[in-house]
């Protein structure tokens, strides 16, 4: 097939495209329409967290698409029911909300949130945030981002969004006042390259929320389902938030997020929340062949162990070539780079021949991994050894 140059001009320009159109996917590996094959690294951004067309996700699809699609969010479904039973099971969170996109997910917890404060806290509505952090593209998302440049892309913001620096309790202290609701931030910054809230950090916002009656928000989109080792990323530290969003490795790569709430906090009344393909069995019955696969025995302790020996590789590979070290947990991992060069970097392991290696650099200082966490002790060693002899070059 040859790359359809003209016809690939009717999509909106939003960022410069390699020339390549990938045609098929099995597990870590892509493959574009010239036949190469890419070991991916990126998948689909954290999002396919059983790999590229896992026999769960398709089985779960085919199995529905001939049921049921969509009914009408007003009405129940059993995927939905099923997914949600499995996720308040699993987690310390009572009611289940879905949706379809992480932003979406987070948009309904500062709803969620400020309908809160209207009931319970004489009309709170502040929410502080992080710098660095990310939580997604609407203009409220955009705007409990902290993400430089993105206070000013699309002005005016959302107001209610004070921002604090990860890691530093007394500058969470320092926002709070009569208007403040929550405390909203990621367990590892993800888009920010790759930063984890220490556990001391994470206990230490408990606390404070608890004293002063805020809630606790954690955007788990990226950290959730499996990401860090444990099935939620809150649990890495011992502390029971709120509210929780998921996005990306629940739908194992069909557009599907949710957001969950402790009982105290579910408040929304009759018309408050929807959304047309919300929890649609579709989706939602992908959702329950993903966490079923994770919740299996030995999975979990699969993606540890692949975690662990991720940090190994890139240690080893950071000494000896002078790097800056790697951070991360589970399998969302960062190597540390002594200059600028990631994104030439990206370039260079995409374009490698035969065999590409998909990576990608949230910064152009470092190099991010975020492979299936079922990914293979061989493939770990195989992206290392070609991300070596890329980088000595
Ligand atoms: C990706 C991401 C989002 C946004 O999810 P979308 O599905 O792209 O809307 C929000 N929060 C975090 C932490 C993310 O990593």
């Amino acid at each position: 097939m040859e790359f359809p140059k003209t016809d690939s001009q009717s999509l909106m320009w939003i960022i410069n495209r390699p020339e390549l159109v990938f045609t098929r996917g099995e597990g870590s590996w892509l493959f574009d329409h010239t036949g190469k094959r890419y070991l991916d690294f990126i998948q689909g951004w954290a999002v396919n967290c059983l790999g590229h067309c896992p026999p769960e996700i398709s089985a779960a699809l085919k199995a529905q698409v001939d049921q049921l699609i969509s009914p009408s969010p007003a009405f129940y479904n059993a995927p939905a029911i099923e997914l949600a039973a499995l996720l308040t099971a699993n987690s310390c969170f009572d009611r289940v909300f879905f949706a379809n996109s992480g932003a979406e997910a987070n948009e309904g917890a500062i709803k969620l949130a400020r309908k809160w404060g209207r009931k319970h806290k004489n009309g709170a509505y502040k929410i502080i945030t992080f710098d660095h952090g990310f939580h997604g593209r609407t203009l409220a998302t955009m705007s409990a981002s902290g993400k430089p440049g993105w206070d000013t892309m699309y002005a005016p913001q959302v107001p209610g969004f004070p921002k604090a620096e990860l890691n530093d309790l007394d500058s969470v202290k320092a926002l709070i006042d009569n208007e403040t609701v929550a405390v909203m931030l990621e367990p590892v910054q993800g888009e920010g390259g790759v930063i984890p809230a220490t556990r001391e950090f994470m206990q230490g916002l408990r606390a404070l929320t608890r004293e002063h009656n805020l809630l606790l928000i954690v955007d788990e989109v990226q950290t959730g389902i499996g990401r860090t080792g444990k099935l939620f990323g809150y649990q890495q530290s011992d502390v029971e938030p709120d509210i929780m969003t998921l996005g990306k490795g629940i739908g194992g790569g069909v557009p599907l997020s949710a957001l969950l709430a402790k009982e105290a906090v579910c408040c929304f009344e009759a018309g408050d929340q929807g959304g047309t393909y919300n929890g649609n069995p579709l989706m939602t019955a992908v959702g329950v062949a993903v966490v079923k696969a994770l919740l299996a025995p030995g999975f979990l302790e699969n993606t540890v162990a692949r975690g662990e020996q991720l940090s190994r590789g890139l240690l080893a590979l950071s000494a000896e070539l002078g790097l800056g070290g790697e951070r991360g947990v589970g399998l969302l991992r960062a190597l540390i780079l002594a200059d600028d060069r990631g994104p030439a970097v990206v370039e260079a392991a995409r374009n490698l021949e035969p065999v590409g290696l998909l990576i990608n650099a949230p910064r152009p200082n470092l190099i991010r991994f975020m492979p299936a966490l079922n990914v293979k002790a061989e493939e770990i060693e195989q992206m290392l050894s070609m991300l070596r002899d890329l980088l000595k070059r």
